[in-house]
């Protein structure tokens, strides 16, 4: 639709990184900041003035979000074009990744709350493909907001139970879009695709094991639908030679299954924080990132 697509806009995974500004505990407790957007599209680590003859690694996506990036540019330029093909029958999935604090709610809140007012304003809007637009569950977008808060406090009521749940559970609001397009006054096509946000598990939880598979002895445990989908976007980033991929062996993978890989389209935003503290953890979500390109 609306023809001279960039190759950006057809991609299928669409990986990007947002690096958030420093807290103010971080701050108060004089934790430095690690990381620098050196342009659009590359992140570096910058080294501390007592290793200045340390090499800076930097790291290119598809785009790097910087400290004072609002979520509506986060939206328009890494999630927008992958949100709205859910309107012409495309499944598609909005992933934010990274460790516990480094802003995957904070960034998946803003990203559903503009993508479920785009697709409602998409309806509205005349001379849009989209003519008709039938939700079963939500009439429009307040309604639709509220059974996002729904769900939101469910999972905050087992946060309180468990104690940081949200650092070990996963987070899917799926909206189900059934859409036709009039081409002509006797020819009607119709739709159906997923859109799916998912707030993940913090990443910690992923990198507790050595390369060769064997367990780190720390009391941190795994999360094995975290490492699946881990492999899962590993293969489908390397094609079609990738062979089996494993999307049954965990309950995350086997939920999204049909909105991973084949037709659909995924937006990956790996979310990192500045710290110096938490750098280790910050370069384990760019090589995730950097493997899921
Ligand atoms: P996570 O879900 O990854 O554990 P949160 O989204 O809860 O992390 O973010 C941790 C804290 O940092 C929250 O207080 C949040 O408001 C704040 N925060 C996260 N990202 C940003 C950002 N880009 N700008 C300002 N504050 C942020
Ligand atoms: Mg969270």
């Amino acid at each position: 639709p609306g023809g001279g697509g960039s190759k950006a806009k057809e991609e299928k995974i669409v990986v990007t990184v947002r690096l958030r500004p420093l807290n103010r505990k971080e701050q108060l407790a004089k934790d430095q900041v690690a990381w620098e957007c050196v342009d659009e599209q590359t992140i570096a680590y910058k080294p501390s003035p007592q290793e200045r003859s340390a090499q800076p690694a930097s790291f290119s996506f598809d785009k790097v979000f910087g400290p004072t990036c609002v979520t509506e540019s986060v939206y328009e330029d890494g999630v927008k074009n992958i949100a709205l093909s859910a309107l012409m029958g495309i499944n598609a999935t909005i992933f934010a990744y990274g460790q516990t604090s480094s802003g995957k709610t904070y960034t998946m809140r803003g990203i559903t709350e503009k993508a479920v007012q785009d697709i409602y304003n998409h309806i509205k809007n005349k001379g849009t493909v989209v003519e008709k637009l039938v939700e079963e569950t939500a009439s429009d977008d307040t309604h639709l907001r509220q059974l996002i808060s729904v769900c939101e406090a469910q999972r905050q009521v087992g946060e309180t139970a468990l104690n940081d749940t949200s650092s070990r559970s996963h987070q899917i609001i799926r909206l189900t879009i059934q859409s036709t397009l009039h081409e002509n006054s006797d020819c009607a096509r119709s739709f159906v695709a997923s859109l799916n946000f998912v707030d993940l598990a913090g990443s910690e939880r992923a990198s507790q094991t050595h390369a060769d598979g064997t367990r780190l002895r720390e009391g941190c445990h795994i999360n094995l639908s975290l490492m699946t989908l881990t492999t899962v976007i590993r293969k489908l980033s390397v094609g079609k030679r990738s062979g089996h991929i494993p999307y049954r062996d965990s309950k995350l993978t086997r939920i999204l299954q049909h909105s991973l890989g084949g037709n659909a389209r995924t937006a990956i935003i790996c979310t990192l924080s500045p710290a110096l503290t938490h750098v280790e953890q910050s370069r384990n979500t760019l090589y995730f990132a950097i493997r899921a390109k």
